[in-house]
């Protein structure tokens, strides 16, 4: 059986005063042994979240492909690391949208995080437009093929499933739609990489809050969930760890 896994991302928002919040998070999340939690924080946070709350998983919300070089701007797997990084999520459709990224560039960060012993939380997603033309599972899933890294595992790697019109909106598919489409990504990790497509955890993202999380998080192939908004304060993300 999938740990469930419920992630945080902050987004650009938060401060160092904000990370208050993340004691309340951390005292939850030892107390729920049995699901692990993360939050993916601004990457110059990430630092000081690591430290005032040692046990909690941080992680950044994006890191470059290379190890080093001349990439003004960016940051490495190996720089997130230091500041006490354990993960990255990579290809947020907001970074696919604003900064046009594509699934090979989000296949090779992740490939990145591998290496250097980090986990990646490999987001997916359709539009609107796509879902009222009925090529989500089909934009979805090929997504999931051109992003999946090589040698992809399920003690490294997660897949998060957040379409992109749920995405702070309010708005969530019905269960049904999630749980077809975790379905379908799942069908398609069992084509590419076998049998530990069975232990790989999908998260759902877009909307989650304290109101829905019970029922998404026992939605069939859900093994978890990304939270944008509802997990910038513990009064919001901690009902949702509760509710895994
Ligand atoms: P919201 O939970 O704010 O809808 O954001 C979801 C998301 O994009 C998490 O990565």
């Amino acid at each position: 059986t999938r740990r469930k896994l419920v992630a945080g991302n902050w987004k650009m928002n938060g401060s160092l005063a904000a990370l208050a919040e993340l004691e309340g998070i951390a005292a939850a999340a030892a107390a729920h042994t049995d699901v692990d939690v993360a939050i993916a924080v601004p990457a110059t946070l990430i630092a000081a979240a690591h430290a005032r709350v040692p046990a909690l998983a941080i992680g950044a919300q994006d890191v470059h492909p290379a190890e080093k070089g001349a990439y003004t701007g960016c940051i490495s797997t190996t720089l997130a690391k230091e500041a006490g990084a354990s993960f990255s999520i990579v290809g947020h459709s907001e970074r696919r949208a604003d900064q046009n990224e594509s699934d090979v560039l989000v296949k090779a960060k992740a490939e990145a995080l591998h290496k250097a012993g980090m986990m990646a939380i490999v987001c997916v997603g359709e539009t609107l437009e796509q879902r009222d033309a009925g090529d989500a599972e089909a934009v979805v899933t090929a997504q999931v093929a051109g992003s999946l890294p090589d040698g992809a595992a399920p003690d490294w790697c997660a897949i998060a499933y957040e379409p992109v019109w749920a995405i702070g909106t309010g708005r969530t598919p019905t269960v049904a739609d999630v749980a077809a489409m975790h379905g379908a990504i799942r069908a398609t990790l069992r084509d590419l990489i076998g049998e530990g497509a069975d232990a790989m955890r999908l998260l759902y993202g877009g909307s989650v809050s304290g109101a829905n999380a019970a029922e998404l998080l026992h939605t069939a192939d859900v093994d978890g969930a990304l939270v944008g908004g509802a997990s910038l304060t513990a009064a919001a993300f901690v009902p949702i760890i509760a509710a895994a």
